[in-house]
């Protein structure tokens, strides 16, 4: 492993102009994602800006009734908060499907979004990788890609989004807040990371030293329900195949409002538009579920070995637009 420096930041000007003075310089988390790619050479920083020491650790609610995560809040932590449990249930069922008991004692909201692709080859700096060194080609197009994208991908990159915790706050129109050498923004969850198209290596519209401070959520509408389902290989301690983040209002068996994201099948969690305009203002059948989700993943185009994901995605989404309005 290189040699680099750590630094412990106290505040956020202090985490961001260390960024702005040394050009090789990565905020670090709980680690559990960058740690890893330092010892594989994938990361190669000069220096870790520690953020875990910034008063960021706070989950509360809002003025209008929301939620604001700090960035630094340990996704057991988030897990376990009550106001997420019985406000934000698909956020508390999407935490505890990823990883493991340990790694979400450390990791952290900010860097669970930040997390990057699982592809192997990206991983693995022996192979060419456009993520990894822009312009070397996709390797995993025509070899290892059972686990990655059927939908929105590019010749340049087929990878995949590993977050669970992502896709949950894409279905619940969260909006990232970031801080950088510029001042504050808010950029929406649905639109902070990116599809690949001619420039994979880029994976969110982060910029160059930009912090994430907090994830808000905006207030839960009366009578809001929401669940996150996955499938994957084994019971525990790995990332979706497919997986769906179902956020439904719905009155007197007619749906008010429906969001949907699915996670495991795009470089970033997608957001199923089509699906939602399927679902407003419907009644809540089977038949429209299928229709729904037929709408969405009309779109997609699986690779040679990954065609199954659409079918697993596909029952994931209709159960749980079933399960959630069984009772309206
Ligand atoms: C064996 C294993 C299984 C896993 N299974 C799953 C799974 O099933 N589902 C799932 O969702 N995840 C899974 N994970 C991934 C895990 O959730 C992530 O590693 C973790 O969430 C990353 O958070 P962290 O705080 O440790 O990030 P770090 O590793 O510290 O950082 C990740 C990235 O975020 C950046 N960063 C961190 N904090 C900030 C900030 N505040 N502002 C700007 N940049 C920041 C870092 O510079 C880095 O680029 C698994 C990991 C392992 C090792
Ligand atoms: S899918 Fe993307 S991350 Fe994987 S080898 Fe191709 S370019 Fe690299």
């Amino acid at each position: 492993m290189k040699p680099f420096g750590y630094l412990r930041a106290r505040t956020t000007d202090e985490a961001v102009s260390a960024m702005t003075r040394h050009p090789g310089a990565v905020f670090l988390g709980g680690g559990t994602n960058l740690i890893d790619l330092m010892k594989l050479g994938v990361a190669t920083p000069d220096l870790l800006v520690d953020v875990r020491g910034l008063p960021l650790d706070q989950v509360a609610d809002t003025s209008d009734g929301g939620l604001r995560i700090g960035a630094t809040v340990r996704n057991s932590d988030l897990a376990a908060h009550h106001a997420v449990r019985t406000r934000y249930p698909a956020l508390s069922q999407a935490l505890l499907s990823g990883a493991s008991g340990q790694l979400r004692n450390t990791a952290t909201t900010g860097g669970n979004l930040l997390q990057r692709t699982r592809c192997p080859y990206f991983q693995d700096v022996s192979k060419p990788c456009n993520k990894r060194v822009p312009g070397t080609g996709c390797p995993a197009r025509e070899g290892t890609h059972r686990d990655l994208a059927v939908i929105g991908h590019s010749e340049a990159c087929v990878a995949t989004h590993p977050s669970d915790m992502a896709v949950a706050l894409s279905a619940l129109d969260a909006t990232v807040q970031l801080y950088g050498p510029d001042g504050e923004r808010s950029v929406p969850v649905t639109d902070f990371h990116r599809l690949p198209g001619d420039t994979p290596d880029r994976d969110t519209v982060i910029r160059p030293g930009e912090l994430i401070t907090e994830v808000l959520l905006p207030p839960r509408p009366e009578g809001t329900v929401s669940v996150y389902r996955k499938a994957r290989d084994r019971a525990s301690y790995a990332f979706a195949l497919a997986s769906v983040a179902a956020v439904v209002t719905a009155r007197d068996g007619r749906i008010e409002h429906a969001a949907l994201a699915f996670g495991g099948l795009a470089h970033r969690p997608w957001r199923a538009r089509a699906a939602e305009e399927v679902l407003r203002g419907a009644a809540t059948t089977d038949d429209t579920f299928t229709r729904a989700v037929d709408a969405e993943l009309a779109a997609a185009r699986p690779l040679r070995d990954n065609a199954f994901k659409v079918e697993l995605a596909r029952s994931l989404a209709v159960d749980a637009l079933a399960a959630l309005t069984a009772r309206n």
